[in-house]
């Protein structure tokens, strides 16, 4: 397969979607050197104009750690794969006072993060008490800053 990064680069530029050769020139091993610089300047250019020139700051609290009877191929919870040498779960109390700790550095999102038979009620009761301690208009201000539940 021959590379043409400057191809990959204005079809990015124009709006245009890559196809699917292009994204395998960008996987590529081929790409390499001069060319995959110029391919990484131009994701980086385009990712700050996306951006707005601004990073985000994502934390994260795994709640539970515990093996998991469904299995998926691609999580390492899967009781299949028996890595867990000691399961955990997080208290609320636990939950909060990392939360509090995470807070002070005002991050754009806060996610917790479970195994599937955590329990949605279980989630909703701890997203509640985790949003009692979401700081006020500080730093970046309240508005910017959302906190978020994935699960
Ligand atoms: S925790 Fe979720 S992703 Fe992981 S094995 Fe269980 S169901 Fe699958």
């Amino acid at each position: 397969m021959t590379t043409n990064p400057d191809r990959i680069v204005e079809r990015s530029e124009s709006g245009t979607p890559l196809t699917p050769d292009d994204a395998l020139q960008i996987l590529s091993p081929q790409l390499q050197g001069e060319a995959l610089k110029r391919v990484f300047k131009a994701a980086d250019i385009r990712m700050r104009k996306i951006s707005g020139n601004r990073g985000r700051i994502w934390a994260a609290i795994g709640v539970d750690a515990v093996p998991c009877s469904r299995n998926c191929k691609f999580c390492s919870h899967g009781e299949a794969w028996g890595v867990y040498g000691q399961p955990y779960e997080l208290s609320v109390d636990e939950v909060c006072e990392r939360a509090k700790t995470l807070a002070q550095y005002n991050p754009d999102w806060l996610t917790l993060r479970f195994t599937q038979d955590f329990g949605i009620a279980r989630i909703c009761e701890l997203a509640c008490q985790v949003r009692q301690v979401r700081p006020g208009p500080q730093g970046r201000g309240q508005d910017s800053l959302e906190w978020r539940q994935g699960f």
